[in-house]
């Protein structure tokens, strides 16, 4: 019997894969580390090779552990956005590192192409800004840079894709497809277009036949060649990562909405079949696209959450572990005035100011461990407010804010969170939403659920709920205080 959804998971610092079943619940994993190569300053590569070689391993024995191929009723795939590979479609070898999301060497060009106006049109367009985070400028890189991305375009060969793509291509035999998730991230799609865009291919420089073609999320998408698994086993689920954790989050309806605190925190609220056009300098993307239909999400994302904490530690050596900020912030009532602005890479959304640096303000001789890291947690509440306040601008606000991520773990900071939000915050038991959204995605996709709706309700596991406590007065008091210090930075 074919019971179980196998999960490749794949991030930035590691490979996964897992086993879930039609209830939701986890049956095991296999984890590889994956090597990162810095070759310079604001440079991050992968190796695709290495990439599939140890994704491969991973599915192949966690299958072996599920009792076989025939055990796997089908694949869901979810990756880390906007890291590009390219390929040879004729050898399915990699023609370069794969440049990874947090690369900043094509600065220049999207600085280039902000001068010469092309912004507005492009958010616009796509829901994106022309910042170095989205592929397609990667897609460019490769072209103009490396010598055998530039002859396979010539020969005609040339494939780029996102990581799911790869991997689709890799264990279905080549076929070159991405979901609509991905393809929101490339600068190259539009939020309403079918296909990639061909004026945006132009205006990157990206030749559009090099590009897979855009399919839907959830359903029968591809089939694994029989040689790999020793069955073919249906793809079913193909989604980014973000994506992944708001479905599996269960954010399905309009204003429902996630956040992932883990070395930086993301935030997408469900903007229902409405495309956004974000005033606040938020993006737009695509959240779902099931049978031709999209759905999309206003996202917004701070740089330092949980690096802060590391700070704390790895920098500062207030605390030996990082869930040790919790018992500190609850040793004192407050922290006498201390508030940190954690520009420590710049500023994020809303106020994107990469310039901008990190700030203690409000020591006395009073100050000590337990005020810094109570404080440090209380910046996470004042980032994510910041970010509430321009979402609503936008028109949508939150009505309450599902939490995951390693720093989610810390229940004063959730509590804080609801007090400040002055919302209900949700947080799942099973943290490892990413894995259970595209779980969902594949399981719907392979009729294990009749839709992605009920698959959610099904797999969906139990919360912990952290309801507002906080007098109007000290949240005032509170916001007012990083207000200031926000000014200073
Ligand atoms: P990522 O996926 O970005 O690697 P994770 O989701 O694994 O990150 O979260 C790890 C981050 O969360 C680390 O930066 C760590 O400092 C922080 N963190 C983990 N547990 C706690 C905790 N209990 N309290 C505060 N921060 C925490």
């Amino acid at each position: 019997m074919s019971d179980y959804i196998l999960v490749l998971d794949e991030g930035t610092t590691s490979t996964r894969a897992m086993l879930f079943d039609a209830a939701g619940a986890f049956h095991g994993s296999a984890q590889e580390e994956l090597t990162q190569h810095y070759p310079q300053g604001g440079w991050v590569e992968h190796d695709a090779a290495e990439i599939w070689d140890k994704t491969l391993a991973c599915a192949r024995g966690v299958i072996e552990k599920a009792g076989g191929a025939e055990r796997i009723a089908c694949i869901g795939i979810t990756n880390q956005r906007e890291t590009v590979v390219a390929w040879d479609k004729a050898t399915g070898e990699p023609l370069a590192r794969a440049i990874v999301w947090q690369d900043r060497r094509t600065e220049p060009f999207c600085v280039g192409l902000r001068a010469e106006g092309h912004e507005a049109d492009v958010q616009k367009r796509t829901g994106l800004l022309l910042d170095p985070y989205f592929s397609g400028t990667k897609m460019r890189w490769l072209m103009d840079n490396s010598a055998e991305v530039r002859a396979a375009a010539d020969r005609g060969t040339l494939a780029f894709g996102t990581i799911e793509s790869w991997l689709t291509f890799k264990l279905a035999a080549g076929r070159h497809i991405s979901d609509a998730s991905n393809g929101s991230r490339t600068l190259l799609l539009e939020l309403d277009g079918a296909q990639f865009d061909a004026g945006l291919c132009e205006l990157l420089g990206v030749p559009h036949s090099a590009l897979p073609e855009v399919v839907d999320m959830s359903g029968a998408l591809a089939e694994t060649s029989p040689d790999i698994f020793g069955r073919a086993i249906p793809i079913t689920g193909l989604v980014g990562d973000q994506q992944a954790a708001t479905i599996g989050q269960a954010c399905l309806s309009p204003g429902e909405t996630k956040a992932t605190y883990g070395t930086g925190a993301f935030v997408l609220t469900n903007q229902g079949t409405q495309i956004p056009r974000s005033q606040n300098r938020l993006l737009g993307t695509v959240l779902t696209q099931i049978g031709g239909q999209r759905t999309y999400a206003i996202e917004g994302s701070v740089f330092v959450a949980g690096s802060l904490v590391q700070w704390l530690r790895d920098s500062l050596g207030i605390v030996d572990v990082a869930s040790q900020t919790e018992e500190l912030a609850r040793s004192i009532s407050d922290t006498g005035g201390v508030t940190i602005v954690p520009a420590l890479a710049g500023l994020g959304a809303p106020h994107w100011r990469a310039e901008a640096r990190g700030l203690i303000s409000g020591l006395s001789f009073a100050s000590g461990k337990a005020e810094l890291a109570r404080a440090a947690l209380e910046a996470m509440a004042h980032q994510t407010h910041d970010l509430a306040s321009a979402f609503a601008k936008d028109g949508t606000g939150w009505g309450t804010l599902r939490i995951d991520g390693g720093m989610s773990a810390n229940d004063w900071m959730a509590q804080d969170l609801a007090d400040v939000l002055n919302i209900t915050v949700e947080r799942p038991e099973f943290v490892e939403t990413t894995a259970l959204g595209a779980a969902m995605l594949a399981a719907a996709g392979a009729g294990m659920h009749p839709d992605l709706n009920v698959a959610a309700q099904a797999m969906r596991g139990t919360l912990s709920s952290f309801t507002p406590a906080m007098s109007d007065y000290v949240r005032e008091d509170r916001l007012a205080r990083w207000k200031k210090a926000l000014a200073a930075a």
